[in-house]
């Protein structure tokens, strides 16, 4: 009888918010199918419930001194949170480790963490298990964390009152200026340099997957792999292949059926993503203006967001439809959505490509606003509101995306994307063919590169 092959167990650490856990997990199903063990190591306060869509995923908890949630990064603000967050649990986290190790008889193949996590670094070097670091934005956003690694606050702060310097366009990196460096929403730039010298540090780890197409930034990956000089995986979009089901909120799916009595290419989708929330007065805006333009809705407003103003509120219930939270895959992949107005968070992003529709774009922090940039004047694919929008803007935008020759041109485009972007998951497709080098490197020449100590 032919032997059974023996399994090698990766653990994976997640960043336990939406847009983290999802690609995480998604990553964990591609790995499970190519024949790895997973374990998810996570904190207490996650809100993901193990048992739920994960079957033969093990999950360990981490004590934690410092509960992750939305709430407790508001709190602190996200830059001191991170920092203090992976300050105090780094002896818990060995500690699981090390716990692991005695369970599992030493199978431990890598730990693969969020790049939010440095923390996982320790142990893995203390245990001399290969590490990966997982990336969950884009090569470009990684590439422009790097840039920003090597500044210094006081000095680019002087430079960055001159508009000639602003302007200026970060070097290798057309079209993004030193003005669109995502820094904005971290709060004192001095403290968010400490923090992206931290992500930045790629430690003793083997490699660094990123959930990305290289048919959508190649130019940012080359960077990136030359930044961090170990190997690059990119590996996205992870979502096309993925069956695994890890929202957080529970998906309304009345929305699909409204969808389907919806015209072709009619429907403006608005999803501001799992944390950020629009103010009041730009809600009343938004609404006032998509009830201008005749175009039917349907809205995202997450539990505990504000509630629609009183006097939207009757107008949106008769020309949209809200939900609490969609299965924005499936919303996305409808016929009826004509386009995305999207606050443009990395998962949603190349949601939207992957289905080719294209985008109105309200970024609201400096990641978001590189996508944005993206998604205008590099993909040609959407349309970005900037400042303050008021309800004529946004009627326009819309007729612009859904009506206009010139969104026709935007949706042309995002198609011929979608063909790429699905491609390069399919058989000889880029990032199909980085999975298996990844998968290759994990089962053979891994363990070999830790031990032999060329990482210390
Ligand atoms: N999402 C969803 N239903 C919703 C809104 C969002 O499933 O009603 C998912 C969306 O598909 C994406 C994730 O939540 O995978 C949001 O991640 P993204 O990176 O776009 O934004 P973030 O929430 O991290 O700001």
């Amino acid at each position: 009888m032919e032997k059974k092959a023996e399994k090698r167990r990766i653990v994976l650490v997640p960043f336990p918010l939406q847009g983290h856990i999802t690609p995480m997990m998604q990553l964990g199903q591609a790995l499970n199918l190519k024949g790895f063990s997973i374990t998810v190591a996570l904190g207490e306060s996650n809100g993901i419930s193990s048992s739920q869509h994960f079957p033969g995923f093990q999950f360990i908890t981490i004590p934690e001194s410092l509960p992750v949630s939305v709430s407790e990064m508001e709190a602190f603000g996200p830059v001191e949170f991170l920092l203090k967050l992976n300050n105090t649990i780094e002896a818990s986290f060995k500690e699981c480790i090390s716990q692991l190790l005695i369970q599992q008889g030493n199978d431990i193949a890598c730990i693969i963490y969020d790049d939010l996590l440095y923390f996982c670094e320790a142990a893995a070097k203390e245990f001399k298990i290969p590490s990966i670091i997982f990336s969950t934005t884009s090569a470009t956003h990684k590439v422009c964390c790097c840039v920003l690694s090597k500044l210094n606050a006081e000095k680019f702060l002087i430079d960055m009152e001159d508009t000639d310097l602003q302007n200026k366009v970060v070097e290798n990196l057309h079209p993004v200026s030193f003005k669109d460096l995502p820094i904005r929403g971290f709060g004192p730039l001095e403290r968010f340099l400490v923090l992206c010298r931290e992500i930045s540090n790629k430690r003793s780890a083997c490699g660094a997957i990123i959930n990305t197409a290289s048919c959508l930034e190649s130019s940012s990956l080359t960077l990136m792999q030359q930044e961090f000089g170990i190997p690059v995986y990119p590996l996205g979009p992870l979502h096309i292949t993925a069956s695994t089901r890890s929202s957080l909120l529970e998906e309304d799916r009345s929305c699909i059926e409204w969808l389907n009595i919806q015209k072709p290419r009619s429907v403006i989708y608005i999803s501001m993503g799992s944390i950020f929330e629009m103010e009041t007065k730009e809600v009343s805006e938004v609404a006032n203006g998509l009830g201008d333009s005749n175009q039917p809705f349907l809205w995202v407003i997450r539990p505990g967001s504000k509630p629609l103003p009183e006097e939207v509120s009757k107008m949106v219930s008769e020309k949209g439809f809200v939900v609490k939270w969609a299965p924005q895959k499936e919303v996305l992949a409808h016929p009826a959505v004509g386009g995305f107005w999207s606050h443009c968070g990395w998962n949603s992003t190349m949601e939207s490509i992957a289905e080719g529709v294209p985008m109105i774009c309200r970024p609201f922090d400096g990641e978001q606003k590189l996508n944005a940039l993206y998604i205008e004047s590099v993909w040609r694919i959407g349309i970005l509101l900037q400042d303050e929008v008021e309800r004529g803007e946004v009627e326009r935008a819309v007729k612009r995306l859904i009506v206009d020759d010139e969104g026709a041109g935007m949706r042309e485009r995002a198609l011929v994307l979608k063909e790429k972007l699905n491609a390069s998951v399919r058989s000889g497709g880029s990032s199909y063919d980085s999975l298996n080098e990844l998968v290759n490197y994990l089962k053979t020449e891994q363990k070999n590169a830790k031990t032999s100590g060329s990482n210390y």
